[in-house]
């Protein structure tokens, strides 16, 4: 099947998100809660795209919206410069202190509306992926509490997690830059939490902290890493030359 985006001809299977389509044809559509390995979530709406059908244009959330027949596709027109401008506006009032919305609001010219409220401070627009990270990838020690405004992302009654393993996913998906993490030489601080980094045995590389390399064992069945990638592929090499010789 054929979608035509911005003027250009894309192969793409019936069923397959828009985004997916646009980005695999190079073409650039901006996005905040969109990950590769999480997607769907289709919650920071910054994708809408204008899908033209009948000579009418309807704007869709490009990351959720799957290509069920032929059409044409914008991905800059004058209403989703628009619609995306305003969308921007809001998560900077949502999340003043993000470095990634500033500079997505100049990029995209977002208004200023003076006059609507902003939040005193934060990088948080609630997106969720750091959740999802943690309970699909990990161990589900977050959550999303309270509502309305006081809605935010927290560990139980924000005291550290019992079951958090430190492996940083929550913060590596974050698309503001919200959750602090604060690595030294020897630890990772996350959510209040201070872990010990356990490191690669011949080149020093940083591994994991002791929990997230326990919790990865025991997924495994195996004994936990104590080896990086690259130092176990050369100590295979070895060890297979020292068998067969070289
Ligand atoms: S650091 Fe803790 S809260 Fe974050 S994804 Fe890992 S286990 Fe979950």
């Amino acid at each position: 099947m054929i979608v035509t985006i911005n003027g250009k001809p894309c192969e793409c299977e019936k069923g397959e998100f828009l985004l997916q389509v646009a980005r695999r044809n190079g073409i650039e559509i901006p996005t905040l809660c969109h990950h590769e390995s999480l997607p769907g979530q289709g919650c920071c709406r910054l994708c809408i795209v204008e899908v033209m059908e009948r000579g009418r244009g309807k704007i869709v959330v490009s990351c959720v919206y799957p290509v069920e027949r032929e059409c044409e596709v914008l991905t800059d027109s004058e209403k989703v410069r628009r619609q995306r401008g305003l969308i921007l506006t809001l998560l900077h009032k949502r999340a003043p202190d993000s470095e990634v919305i500033a500079e997505l609001c100049e990029k995209y010219n977002a208004p200023e509306m003076p006059r609507l409220l902003s939040a005193e401070a934060g990088k948080c627009i609630m997106c969720g992926l750091c959740v999802r990270a943690c309970s699909e990838l990990s161990v589900g020690a977050i959550s999303t509490v309270n509502r309305g405004i006081t809605k935010e992302i927290a560990t139980p009654y924000h005291e550290p997690s019992k079951v958090c393993v430190g492996c940083g996913s929550c913060a590596y998906v974050c698309p503001t830059g919200a959750i602090d993490i604060l690595e030294t030489d020897s630890t990772r601080t996350i959510w209040n939490k201070t872990f010990r980094l356990v490191h690669c045995e011949r080149c020093g590389k940083v591994l994991g902290t002791q929990e997230e390399l326990a919790l990865a064992a025991e997924k495994s069945g195996q004994e936990p890493d104590t080896l990086c990638e690259a130092c176990r592929e050369e100590k295979m090499a070895q060890v297979l030359a020292q068998t067969y010789g070289d």
